[in-house]
């Protein structure tokens, strides 16, 4: 029996499948510190799960329109005008299940076979396989430390072919945790429209940042011809801690919206109505968890950052926004652990779990195979118990 080819080409996600394992572990009586799923460990807002339970008893639990309820869109619209300076009619809105699922839609609306996505790595792991799902082809672009994992004109120039079709672009950054500036965020928009390519830009990390010096910058508000081939993707997950109540969406130029609506409503019908009930609430409702979230979020930062620094051979940029930590350990290649050479990161995360019970995710999936992610979207305690076994893990490399 032959499977299809391109499924057989996917591996499922890494970050997923360490988050797994580290939870089976820890079923099984470890004592295991896990920084690898991206989510927040805040239970969603009071207010948010209210609206949940509201949509519930009101019997709010049919189908909607396959592309969301006409209520969320006009919140998402709302949000989009007063954050980011967007201004969107409720027909370029799409409501998904999840920002990864808008990301799917997205790269399924607009590719054709063999089309060509610029990816600038470190990426999001997802984006290449859902490019490949999507019948495209990524196209890695292996962007440099010391322009904070920026792209370059440079960069884009070399990348591009006759079949370049669009540019994947996430800020605030995952893995990296930077923030792409206004003047950054011009290159790209430059060359997208000089090129005709469309951008996907990745915003669900907005809300987190904290390098003072720096704001999030929606790119389609650069202009209108930016904004007429951006598609802008976010969602509630990680600024309103609701990952498991899945609801992402993309704001788009009309056709692109079209075309993910009939995608959508022969795929899944239409998002969770109990969830777009929440997310109304979640969008509308006091903005104030948001903030105390961010504020926690904040003080992780700065004490993981201090712990990484203090440990000679790994080293970080600090992060500006997101809640990662993404660390060069290419320094400790050649060392060995109780005799066994650690040669990749890959190598470093297994024996560091196998060790001491500290789960964290190689990044050669996200295109970068010398480093390693932290997401310190948990407890300080759990921060400290866990930068206190990798520094303990690090100085008895030999
Ligand atoms: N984009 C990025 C960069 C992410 O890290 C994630 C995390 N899962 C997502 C999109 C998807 O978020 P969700 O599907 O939970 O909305
Ligand atoms: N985006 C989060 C992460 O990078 C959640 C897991 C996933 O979907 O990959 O860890």
């Amino acid at each position: 029996m032959e499977l299809s080819r391109k499924a057989l080409s996917i591996k499922a996600s890494t970050t997923l499948a360490i988050t797994a394992k580290a939870a089976e572990l820890k079923a099984s009586g470890e004592d295991v510190v896990s920084f690898a799923v991206g989510e927040p460990d805040f239970d969603t807002p009071q207010h948010i799960r209210q609206a949940g339970i509201d949509a519930i008893n009101e019997g709010f639990t049919r189908y909607t329109p396959a592309s969301g309820t006409i209520e969320l869109k006009k919140a998402v619209c709302k949000k989009l005008k007063e954050d980011n300076g967007l201004e969107y009619e409720i027909s370029q809105i799409v409501i998904s299940n999840g920002a990864k699922h808008s990301l799917m839609n997205a790269f399924m609306a607009i590719l054709n076979d063999g089309d060509e996505v610029i990816i600038p790595a470190p990426y999001w792991l997802s984006y290449s396989a859902m490019v490949t799902i999507a019948g495209g082809v990524p196209v890695l672009v292996y962007t440099k430390k010391e322009n904070n994992f920026m792209l370059t004109r440079e960069e884009l120039d070399r990348a591009c072919t006759a079949k370049t079709k669009a540019i994947m672009l996430t800020t605030p950054s995952n893995p990296t945790g930077m923030i792409a500036s206004a003047e950054d965020l011009k290159v790209v928009a430059d060359f997208a429209v000089e090129k005709d390519l469309i951008v996907i830009s990745d915003e669900i990390y907005e809300k987190l940042i904290y390098n003072k010096d720096k704001k999030h910058t929606s790119l389609a508000s650069l202009g209108k011809e930016i904004y007429d081939r951006t598609i802008v993707i976010n969602g509630v997950s990680k600024s309103y801690a609701m990952t498991g109540w899945r609801i992402g969406y993309a704001a788009c130029p009309p056709a692109i919206a079209k075309c993910i609506s009939s995608i959508q409503s022969h795929m899944t019908s239409n998002p969770n109505s109990i969830a777009q009930k929440a997310t109304v609430a979640a969008l509308l409702g006091p903005q104030d968890c948001v903030e105390e979230m961010r504020i926690e979020f904040e003080k992780r930062c700065d004490y993981i950052y201090e712990r990484e620094e203090a440990i000679e051979g790994i080293s970080a940029l600090k992060p500006e926004g997101a809640f990662y930590l993404f660390i060069d350990v290419s320094a400790l290649f050649g060392k060995k652990y109780m005799g066994v050479e650690i040669n990749s990161a890959a190598n470093f995360a297994e024996q560091l779990l196998d060790s001491k019970k500290v789960a964290l995710v190689p990044c050669a999936d996200f295109g970068m195979p010398d480093y390693i992610r932290i997401s310190y979207a948990c407890s300080i305690d759990n921060i400290k118990k866990g930068m206190d076994r990798i520094e303990e893990f690090v100085k008895q490399l030999n």
